[in-house]
């Protein structure tokens, strides 16, 4: 699942490519906008929101979300493309590029003064100009009970974490996933941690928790079940988390498509995470 650096990296080379320049081509292919036809519009820019991403032209904005495995693939006009073209939601085309979306989990053509019905739900955005810690660290408090590994994911308390980074960032403080947000004593800590390694992985193609950027060094307890913690060697535990708090978090998403659960797979060392009694 792409976490917030990697929406924010996309939108970035989106924006490199097709901000500027008219569209000679554009084709959304989900049945709602079917006949949206942007067309002889000049993109303005495109800019990233949490893990949302926004392509702004005069009148409207084109909202795209990765969901699960989502992508944009950008193409030198004419190249062939390196997925499938029936995975293709969107197709924008310039003089020189084409930008494709493909399996992206929400498509919407929103005017330009209706964007916040799309992302004016979200907490501050961890890699955007308006983030504040304090903030997020409120939003956090204010459901004491809930577990911290739920309120992290939770994109109206802070916006860009994914199910990556909330086990990473579990681990490197020593929280047990399910430890209530009242009991965690390193809250803010947690909060700046976030922000320090999802700023310095943006511009990185593959993430790193642990400053390794070797393909097998790279992370601490994600996606590692059953291999031995790079501290105390004990072997990494995983499990499936409830689904509830996913509906909620994502019930503004009118056209979401796909459970966003199916890869809610929680990643901790019981040695180094141990649970609250
Ligand atoms: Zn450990």
């Amino acid at each position: 699942m792409p976490e917030g650096d990697t929406v924010w990296r996309t939108a970035q080379r989106l924006h490199q490519a097709l901000s500027g320049q008219p569209l000679t081509g554009c084709d959304i292919r989900v049945p709602r906008f079917a006949e949206v036809d942007l067309a002889g519009q000049v993109v303005l820019e495109t800019t990233s929101r949490g893990k949302h991403i926004l392509t702004r032209f005069e009148q409207v904005t084109l909202h795209t979300h990765l969901r699960m495995d989502g992508a944009w693939h950008i193409y030198r006009a004419g190249s062939p493309w390196r997925s499938p073209a029936f995975e293709a939601r969107v197709v924008l085309a310039t003089s020189s590029w084409q930008a494709v979306g493909f399996r992206l989990g929400n498509v919407d053509v929103v005017a330009r003064a209706d964007e916040h019905t799309l992302v004016g739900h979200l907490g501050p955005d961890l890699l955007g100009p308006d983030w504040s810690s304090e903030e997020a660290v409120r939003r956090i408090r204010s459901q004491p009970d809930r577990p911290i590994g739920e309120a992290l994911l939770d994109q109206r308390n802070l916006a860009g974490i994914g199910n990556l980074y909330k086990a990473e960032l579990c681990f490197l403080l020593g929280v047990h996933l399910d430890t209530p947000v009242r009991e965690v004593g390193v809250l803010v800590q947690l909060v700046h941690k976030a922000h320090r390694l999802l700023s310095a992985n943006k511009q990185r193609a593959e993430q790193t928790t642990t400053g390794d950027t070797r393909r097998d060094q790279r992370l601490w307890v994600y996606r590692r079940a059953g291999q031995p913690c790079r501290r105390c060697r004990t072997p990494i535990a995983s499990a499936t988390l409830p689904t509830a708090s996913d509906r909620a978090r994502d019930s503004s998403q009118q056209s979401a498509v796909g459970s966003p659960s199916q890869a809610r797979v929680s990643y901790w060392c019981p040695t180094c995470q141990p649970p609250v009694d």
